[in-house]
């Protein structure tokens, strides 16, 4: 997409804003709520993306100062990495859910999470993987201003009031991932819930969610629920479908969990090996993290719904079907 600002609905301005990773770019969105502009995502700490954010207010028109409220869908810095300098630009409070909030609280405190040295290798995964998932974080940390969220917003709480919008949390791509609900107008501004073109990355990482993939496919279905008539993405077009868009992000983890189920032999599989079966191999490091994460999510949901059974000690984490 061209980076730059567009109106993209009444009084819903989208600011596409690139990033330096294969998504290309981000989306931030104002909403002209009359009393001044709700701001939806902030995109990443790069020279290049504040400047592109500055030039398309100027172009718009709209000054930081014009900005009531920040909202950040979650803890990722592609959606984090400049709230902390608009915050102070703007002089407005930061809106997050609590748990990602708390993610955010905990990276700025200790550091970026780290598995247990062993993981990797109990999961049957290369031992230079270890060094590779340790040395990424410290460099995505460089993409973030550093901030606290202000307010933690929950399902129906008031993110504006002047033209109502309201907080709905969806998670799964992160543990406590926000979106924002014109309840009225039946917009919604999904964040990476739902995406047009890709499906989200759910992960089942240490510190989130026990069980991501479970938590993803309900949000999924409370979105269905609400009833959009156009989703606001932060990647890619608008979408206005939502339902079939819906229906093919269920469908899509469908079949994926039926290839984790297939990979899960009888006698048992290494996530290491679910993976390779899934994604191949030859993966860059980031997205061979990305991939390993995800699979562990897949298997962790059949886990839970008694498909498969986890045999763990601390030398190896074996999977296979019941
Ligand atoms: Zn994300």
């Amino acid at each position: 997409m061209v980076t730059g600002a567009s109106e993209v609905g009444s009084g819903i301005f989208r600011i596409t804003v690139p990033i330096p990773f294969d998504l290309r770019d981000v989306n931030l969105y104002l909403v002209d709520t009359g009393d001044g502009f709700l701001l939806i995502d902030t995109a990443i700490r790069t020279a290049e993306a504040r400047a592109v954010v500055e030039s398309s207010l100027a172009r718009l028109g709209i000054a930081f100062r014009d900005i009531h409220t920040i909202v950040v869908t979650h803890f990722h810095t592609d959606h984090s990495g400049l709230a902390g300098r608009f915050r102070e630009l703007a002089d407005a409070p930061v809106v997050m859910s609590g748990p990602d909030a708390a993610c955010l609280a905990r990276f700025f405190a200790e550091g970026p999470p780290v598995e247990p040295a062993d993981f990797f290798a109990a999961h049957g995964a290369p031992r230079e993987f270890d060094t590779i998932a340790r040395g990424m974080f410290p460099s995505l940390s460089r993409l973030m201003v550093p901030f606290a969220a202000d307010r933690i917003v929950d399902t129906g709480d008031a993110v504006a009031t002047d033209r109502p919008a309201v907080g709905l949390l969806t998670p799964g791509h992160t543990p406590g991932h926000l979106t924002v609900l014109l309840p009225e107008e039946g917009v919604l501004f999904a964040g990476d819930h739902v995406l047009p073109r890709i499906s989200p990355n759910i992960g089942l990482y240490d510190f989130g969610d026990p069980n991501p993939l479970g938590s993803y496919l309900a949000s999924l279905e409370r979105v269905r629920r609400v009833a959009p008539r156009r989703i606001f993405p932060a990647h890619g077009a608008v979408i206005d479908e939502p339902d079939a868009r819906i229906d093919e992000l269920i469908a899509h983890h469908r079949r994926r969990l039926d290839h984790v189920a297939s990979a899960t032999t009888a006698a048992g599989a290494s996530a290491w090996s679910v993976c390779e079966h899934l994604f191949g191999e030859g993966l860059g490091p980031i997205e061979a993290w990305l991939a390993f994460f995800e699979s562990l999510a897949h298997l962790e949901y059949l886990v839970q719904a008694g498909v498969v059974r986890r045999d763990a000690d601390p030398e190896s984490v074996v999977y296979s079907l019941c």
